[in-house]
């Protein structure tokens, strides 16, 4: 599972049935741009969706944000999902963490999210399978806005699916 890093469109492209046929037990999902608006507090329909089909198909969910804390605790809990936000990433503690909280190997899980900088070189390190989808909306907070011009040059080093 570690080979696999890839891009997506969307949550919906990624092949949860064939991940848990390969052995994965967990997802780590980013949560802005990934899941939701970064600027909006409802969940979307797909992304709620898809927790219940992972979660269906026996795979455990955990949420990375680099968002501020309240906001990210608290949609984490509409999807009833444990979260750790200011998760510092692609620093790996909050990795860490989530993987010793999941009871898995790294080699179990799987990061799903739609920045490079921060989503897939927190995955990479790791050693972490992982699918970058395209982010949401177009409206990034303030730091992201001043990373994305690099992050999309960066993103294309990943394959499509
Ligand atoms: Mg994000």
């Amino acid at each position: 599972m570690t080979a696999l890093r890839r891009r997506v469109h969307s949550l919906a492209d990624i092949p949860l049935e064939d991940l848990v046929a390969q052995g994965v037990q967990a997802i780590v999902l980013d949560l802005d741009n990934t899941l939701c608006d970064p600027h909006g507090d409802e969940l979307p329909k797909d992304a709620v969706a898809f927790c219940a089909k992972a979660k269906a198909l026996g795979l455990r969910g955990f949420i990375l944000s680099n968002g501020a804390r309240g906001r990210a605790e608290r949609l984490a809990l509409a999807l009833g999902l444990p979260c750790v936000s200011r998760a510092k990433k692609p620093l790996r503690g909050a990795y860490r963490r989530a993987l010793r909280e999941l009871g898995v190997q790294p080699q179990e899980a799987v990061a799903i999210g739609d920045q490079f900088l921060t989503d897939a070189l927190g995955a990479i390190s790791m050693g972490m399978a992982l699918f970058l989808v395209e982010p949401r909306v177009r409206r990034d907070k303030l730091l992201v806005r001043l990373a994305r011009p690099v992050d999309r040059i960066l993103r294309r080093l990943l394959p499509y699916a």
